[in-house]
């Protein structure tokens, strides 16, 4: 099946009167030069964050940072921000996942960008666990990797002694989750934010609107550096989805918009479970399980008194 090419770059005038290289991008609008890219989507940012009060006068906002394009535009857009009338504060923190050069790699691009920006950046080694990125139990290694940087993501969060924990997540990550969702019979709507529970951190996605060329645009024109390899690990199946909505966005330009407004607003939120929470007895983080997801895939990982039927959920 034939899909048509998207033009998202050309020569052309921009609405602001220069010629030159103009990015169009049928999710969020344009054309726009060079200049007027960044300006715009640091103003949808800041409407989202506002709309959807994901970081409240005041607040201290932690930053995941990974290395990649979308993180890294989100802490350049967020320093900015906070620079201007928003009046919040910005850290970061950073995940060391151990797999060699590329998160060695990795974690030297999080410290050039937050020193650039003046930003706080906490970096933790996931062997401070004592755990690995490895297939584990039934789990593959993308599912583990997550299942371990989500706890810790969480306990820096609070040792930075920020309010919210904020990801790069967009447009398209929440499609393909919603999609998978879906797919397992499960329908969960898309939020751009999670508030706080006695087990979890507030999260936010101002990057929730945005499709995944927004930040790579980004990225290049204000020059914030990016790890170029990509993970030892990665596993292009995994990400196949994405293909499904690129298509489709071809196909019908303002789709991916339209259909995640439509998710959001159509699906009904299961109810939370009225489960009771403890602190892990091995860590004392709080948890639904005993222990933690974090300690289990240790206990897993190292041998300690598991079996095959005991692992799993990754997450609470
Ligand atoms: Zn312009
Ligand atoms: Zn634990």
């Amino acid at each position: 099946m034939h899909f048509p090419d998207r033009r998202v770059e050309f020569e052309g005038e921009c609405r602001c009167g220069r010629r030159g290289r103009l990015h169009h991008l049928s999710e969020i609008g344009g054309p726009l030069c060079e200049a007027c890219f960044p300006e715009s989507m640091r103003r949808r940012v800041a409407r989202d964050i506002r709309t959807y009060r994901m970081i409240p006068k005041g607040w201290k906002a932690a930053v995941a940072l990974s290395g990649g394009k979308d993180s890294g535009s989100l802490l350049h857009i967020l320093q900015m921000l906070s620079r201007g009338r928003m009046n919040f504060r910005v850290a970061a923190l950073h995940v060391n996942t151990e797999l060699g050069e590329y998160s060695e790699r990795s974690q030297q691009v999080c410290e050039e960008l937050a020193a650039s920006l003046g930003v706080e950046l906490v970096v933790a080694r996931i062997g401070e666990w004592g755990v690995r990125v490895q297939q584990t139990g039934r789990f593959p290694t993308c599912s583990v990797c997550g299942g371990l940087r989500r706890p810790i993501m969480a306990i820096l969060t609070r040792r930075l002694g920020a309010d919210v924990l904020v990801t790069g997540h967009t447009l398209d990550d929440q499609l393909v989750y919603a999609l998978k969702d879906l797919l397992s019979g499960k329908a969960n709507p898309p939020r751009p934010v999670t508030p706080q529970g006695p087990v979890f951190t507030q999260k936010a996605k101002p990057l929730f609107h945005l499709p995944d060329r927004a930040p790579a645009i980004y990225a290049r024109l204000v020059g914030i550096p990016v790890v170029e390899q990509a993970c030892p690990l990665f596993i292009p199946d995994t990400h196949r989805f994405k293909d499904v909505f690129e298509a489709l966005e071809s196909l019908a330009p303002m789709a991916k918009k339209q259909l995640i407004r439509s998710l959001s607003r159509g699906l009904r939120r299961p109810p939370l479970p009225d489960r009771p929470w403890r602190l892990c007895p091995e860590c004392g983080e709080p948890t639904y399980y005993n222990p933690c997801p974090l300690c289990r895939l240790r206990g897993w990982q190292t041998g300690q008194g598991m079996t095959a039927g005991e692992l799993g959920p990754l997450s609470d």
